[in-house]
């Protein structure tokens, strides 16, 4: 399972580039075996939230630092990310078919899609309550 820290590192500059003009609103969070998720929708065209964007660390008084779960609706994360970071055990297989996404992301390298970084701000602020 890998932390925040270290899939916003892996973002490459790239995705991170198309991010303003993204949208956020905080649907709510809930509990899973006692460690919170936090559940988004998200969207960059028009305003439009068109993506369920979620957030989950297990340690959630480690901040960032924490073992972390993500996972996107949108079609970059089901195409590109969600299996490498579901292999890492830091998401699971939903949309995707379990297969290598062997064209989009050759070496599985597993990051943030552009919603998923759109919401750390939040996540952030979220997180400092359990410090
Ligand atoms: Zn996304």
């Amino acid at each position: 399972m890998l932390s925040l820290t270290t899939l916003v590192a892996k973002t490459p500059k790239a995705v991170v580039k198309r991010v303003p003009g993204c949208k956020r609103k905080l649907l709510g969070t809930y509990d899973v075996k006692g460690y919170p998720v936090f559940v988004f929708a998200t969207g960059c065209s028009k305003g439009v939230l068109s993506y369920i964007t979620q957030i989950g660390t297990v340690k959630p008084k480690r901040g960032f630092g924490s073992p972390c779960i993500v996972h996107c609706t949108c079609p970059f994360f089901t195409y590109t990310l969600e299996y490498a970071c579901a292999k890492q055990g830091s998401s699971y297989f939903y949309n995707a078919l379990r297969r290598y996404p062997k064209i989009r992301n050759p070496r599985a390298m597993p990051y943030l899609c552009k919603h998923l970084i759109t919401v750390l701000q939040t996540v952030r602020q979220k997180l400092n309550r359990y410090s």
